[in-house]
């Protein structure tokens, strides 16, 4: 199996126009930019894994993905966590709650008490066989390469229907795995790659750059005054909620918030041509995230 190319729709958002390339609706089971990072792996013989192992938050996307990918296959995914609440275990939401509800397995490490980091357990606990697939956490891995060249074309195909344009591509990074490659691959056609570091600051980012293998990189913005993943922030809720109601997609609220703010403040100066942006998907995972601006800010909620 592969996966079909996204459509792109154009918007306007806050008085910049940009074309968003729609990433979120790549599959219903595997979607987003751990859709493209783990594609390759549709590729591989089904019969060639048993069992997908990783590890990360119990609300992560790529848990999420992992377990579409898992259901697409005919794989099972064991998914190693931190911390399972209580709370959480009774009334599922979210990624936790799509993931369950394809048959992942996800396991707590305060459920089976141990005190082990979750990639420890995995290596010297569970001890995987040749028939375990092990990812680490978020996709970080070279193995993503692929599957982002191949976001990488499509956005040339488009961009080659717009002849005498200059376009930009933007995009949230976290590990930065999505936006390097995408610069790798884009670079040598003239078009810039923006982000801005969602998890640590610029230096943190470069750092996992580097950890890839590479040396060139996509241009980094920063917001005014530091951000920490994760945290909740009224004016990321406001600008989500903006987004939404300005362009009538959802966007999703853990990265595209910091990402548009970054965007309003360089626009101004710097943007020259057409912007493209990249929806890596997430969506899912808002109602979590939904849940705790209300609980935090009293919100209203919009579902
Ligand atoms: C994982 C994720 C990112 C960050 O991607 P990286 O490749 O780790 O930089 C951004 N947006 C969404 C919606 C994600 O799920």
């Amino acid at each position: 199996m592969k996966l079909n190319q996204s459509p792109v729709t154009q918007h306007q958002f806050d008085g910049i126009s940009f074309h968003l390339k729609r990433d979120d609706q790549l599959h219903p089971l595997f979607s987003g930019n751990k859709a493209r990072k783990f594609s390759t792996l549709l590729e591989y013989p089904s019969d060639s894994v048993e069992t997908i192992i990783s590890y990360g938050s119990a609300q992560a996307n790529s848990l999420y993905s992992l377990a579409g990918l898992a259901k697409i296959k005919g794989w099972k995914l064991e998914y190693y966590v931190h911390n399972v609440p209580q709370w959480l275990r009774k009334n599922p939401i979210g990624n936790f709650r799509g993931a369950l509800e394809l048959d992942a397995k996800v396991i707590g490490m305060n459920e089976i008490d141990t005190s082990l980091h979750p990639a420890d357990y995995i290596e010297q606990v569970r001890k995987p066989n040749d028939k375990c697939l092990v990812l680490p956490e978020g996709g970080r891995s070279k193995l993503s390469e692929d599957g982002v060249k191949q976001l990488a074309d499509e956005l040339l195909d488009y961009i080659r229907f717009h002849p005498g344009s200059h376009f930009t591509i933007a995009l949230p990074s976290g590990t930065g795995t999505t936006s390097l490659y995408l610069h790798k691959h884009l670079k040598s056609h003239n078009i810039q790659v923006i982000t801005c570091p969602v998890v640590g600051g610029k230096d943190y980012l470069i750092e996992q750059f580097k950890e890839l293998g590479e040396s060139d990189f996509p241009t980094i913005l920063e917001p005014e005054e530091k951000h920490h993943f994760g945290r909740l922030y009224q004016e990321d809720y406001e600008v989500w909620a903006q987004l939404e109601e300005q362009t009538h997609v959802e966007f999703d609220l853990l990265y595209d918030p910091l990402m548009w703010r970054c965007i309003r403040q360089w626009a101004s100066h710097n943007l020259d041509g057409e912007l493209l942006y990249v929806h890596q998907g997430g969506i899912l995972g808002n109602e979590s995230m939904q849940l705790r601006y209300q609980r935090e800010f009293g919100v209203k909620s919009t579902w």
